[in-house]
């Protein structure tokens, strides 16, 4: 699942395309070429549609070089760090709705309200946080 933590910026997007030489070359049997939407993915011999989309794979993770992150801290370790600053966001922003509502005495709409501000104020901090310190915990685009 990590695997596809890669960032790639949707730069490398395959284009799949039947290559009509080698396929008539084949006999008819449909040859399968891939292409990258950068056009920096070098020629490849054509195969099948999954040779194709491994040649692609293969051209994309050649672009994409290791995190920035710490060497000594472990990619898991990483995520399971971002996870956490983003509950304790969420949480924070939570807890501080509620506190609100006390500090100011609000009781239905008002505190309810108030609340679901503190969520969604929560979701958006948690939401900068990742993408503030993704090139730390993903592979980045070389
Ligand atoms: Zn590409």
């Amino acid at each position: 699942m990590l695997d596809r933590f890669a960032i790639d910026d949707g730069l490398h997007l395959p284009r799949i395309v039947i290559s009509e030489d080698a396929s008539a070359a084949a006999g008819g049997d449909a040859r399968f070429r891939a292409d990258c939407s950068c056009g920096r993915m070098p020629p490849h011999p054509a195969g099948t549609r999954d040779q194709a989309l491994a040649a692609h794979i293969a051209h994309v993770s050649t672009r994409t070089g290791p995190s920035k992150g710490p060497e000594w801290l472990p990619l898991d370790a990483r995520v399971i760090l971002l996870l956490l600053g983003c509950m304790a966001l969420w949480a924070g922003s939570y807890t501080g709705s509620l506190a609100l509502t006390d500090a100011m005495h609000l009781t239905g709409v008002g505190a309810a309200g108030i609340r679901i501000g503190g969520v969604l104020t929560g979701f958006a901090a948690a939401g900068c946080l990742m993408v503030a310190v993704r090139h730390y915990i993903a592979p980045t685009r070389a």
